[in-house]
């Protein structure tokens, strides 16, 4: 198995001394020491000051690349084995498994400002979605009305919504790709579910189309999730592609982990507690941080971190965000078209699937199909993977016709319990002051927008702040 993730090597030096000098002499004081007048000065040489980051998810990647960039010296420490967090793709059997459906938008800005995006070789989805309604009817397909005209014709008048909810969504597409960010992140929000009324959706668009859809990107059914953060992904549907890395979503995190210096990233260090100018690990081990903190764990884990962090409206955990993807090898894609696949039956526990194999080749060995399929929810109490990936397949049976489905095998299944945090309004999606007090500094999506830009976003912001308290 391999698992996308930068191996990185011990701490080295900075790499522009004179930035570093000036680092040096901000928290430390000189250390020259004159035994004698008659004697030369003996110096004491003192351990390089260096900024720690708690996390290598997109945000300490993001953190981290932005202070490598400003030659602030520092070391990443990451709990696990890998970096990259909750983007991450391993590798099976020659099948690529993303860690739980993800896709990545184009038109993220940070991405486009941070990410390499050639080497990434993107392979986009088809911009619409394949909706079934019912055992024996055919898939009813959605396409954006303005940029499919032709091809949304034949949508017209399926039973997914009616005549001016189609519109309505290539409307709602236009109108939001023309609103400047700041003005969606500070619009008044309400919940996506109100927001979807007030727009005048019908109640058919809706539970056929709108909730699989949206549930399956903010893990959240109920639709609780604030209308600034649906107007903010909607935006980036609608300037840009949904793709897939040809090498799996990893690829992401691994492009920012491998332009790290070398020395730099510590794995397998899990940190206990946070000081002003210290990292304490759960081995004991004391890691200095003379130049400043930054936490960039996942909510839970953040609060455990940092005790004074303020809580949300509600507690923390309000609403669960999790997920459960099953992935399945087959001889053949029942879809070949690079699209997805939205349950708007309102019945079965699938959301939604597709066939990776038919956006990205590169998902599976030559010759076999990759079928990914997405359950919203922790399904807790349903630990037995065999039997979940069973019920799956009967109930996908539904939809492809038994026979179909049979030989599909089942390769592996992901449980996300932490998918993202809660982001039920009130939210800060334009993101926080990532200052906590005493040289400790916040991101993580937790901090911004539970998306790939938002964690980097944040990264970013805290990297600025610790450089200017520093006065680097
Ligand atoms: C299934 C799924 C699908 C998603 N789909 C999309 C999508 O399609 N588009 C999109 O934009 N976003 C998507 N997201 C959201 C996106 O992945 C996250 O918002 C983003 O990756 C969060 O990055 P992060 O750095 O804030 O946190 P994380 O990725 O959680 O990183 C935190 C890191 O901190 C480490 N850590 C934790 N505790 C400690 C400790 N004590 N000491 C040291 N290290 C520690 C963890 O091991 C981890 O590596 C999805 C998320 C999931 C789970």
């Amino acid at each position: 198995m391999r698992v996308h993730a930068a191996h990185l090597l011990v701490h080295t030096p900075p790499h522009n001394p004179r930035r570093y000098h000036a680092a040096a002499g901000l928290r430390r004081s000189t250390t020259a020491i004159f035994s004698d007048a008659s004697q030369p000065p003996v110096t004491e040489k003192k351990p390089n000051p260096t900024a720690v980051i708690v996390g290598g998810g997109l945000a300490g990647l993001a953190a981290a690349t932005h202070l490598a960039s400003l030659s602030i010296p520092f070391t990443l420490l990451e709990a696990s084995d890998r970096l990259g967090g909750r983007v991450a793709t391993d590798e099976l059997d020659g099948f690529l498994l993303d860690r739980g459906f993800q896709i990545f938008l184009t038109a993220y800005p940070e991405c486009a400002r941070l990410l390499d995006y050639p080497s990434l070789r993107l392979r986009p989805f088809y911009p619409g979605a394949l909706v079934f309604l019912g055992a024996g009817e055919p898939f009813h397909m959605l396409s954006d009305p303005f940029r499919f005209p032709i091809r949304s014709l034949s949508s017209v008048f399926s039973p997914v919504g009616t005549l001016p909810d189609k519109l309505l969504v290539g409307l709602a597409r236009l109108r939001a790709a023309a609103t400047p960010d700041d003005v969606i992140l500070s619009a008044p929000e309400t919940t996506t579910a109100a927001h979807l009324e007030k727009l005048g959706f019908s109640p058919s668009i809706v539970e056929r189309f709108l909730r699989p859809f949206l549930a399956g990107i903010f893990f959240d059914p109920r639709l609780d999730t604030s209308s600034r953060l649906f107007e903010l992904v909607f935006k980036r549907l609608a300037l840009g592609d949904n793709a897939l890395p040809e090498a799996g979503i990893g690829a992401i995190a691994s492009q920012l982990a491998a332009r790290l210096p070398a020395g730099s990233v510590r794995l397998g260090s899990r940190a206990s507690a946070v000081r002003e100018s210290a990292v304490t690990l759960e081995s004991g081990e004391t890691v200095p941080a003379e130049l400043g903190v930054i936490v960039a764990v996942e909510q839970p884990e953040a609060e455990k971190l940092l005790p004074q962090l303020p809580r949300p409206k509600g507690g923390s955990g309000r609403g669960e965000r999790s997920t459960v993807c099953l992935y399945f090898a087959a001889d053949r894609a029942a879809v070949e078209e690079p699209i997805l696949i939205l349950n708007g039956s309102g019945k079965g526990i699938v959301n939604n699937m597709f066939f990776a194999t038919s956006v990205a080749p590169s998902y599976g060995p030559a010759g076999k199909t990759l079928v990914s399929v997405s359950l919203v929810g922790s399904f807790a109490g349903r630990e037995d993977d065999a039997e979940l990936a069973g019920e799956v397949v009967r109930e996908l049976g539904g939809w492809f016709r038994a026979e179909e489905v049979a030989s599909w095998a089942h390769l592996r299944t992901y449980r996300i319990g932490f998918a993202q945090p809660d982001q039920t309004p009130p939210t800060e999606p334009a993101g926080r002051d990532p200052r906590v007090g005493g040289g400790v500094y916040v991101c993580g999506d937790h901090w911004c927008s539970a998306t790939f830009d938002g964690a980097l976003v944040s990264g970013r912001r805290a990297a600025e702040a610790l450089a200017k308290d520093s006065g680097l």
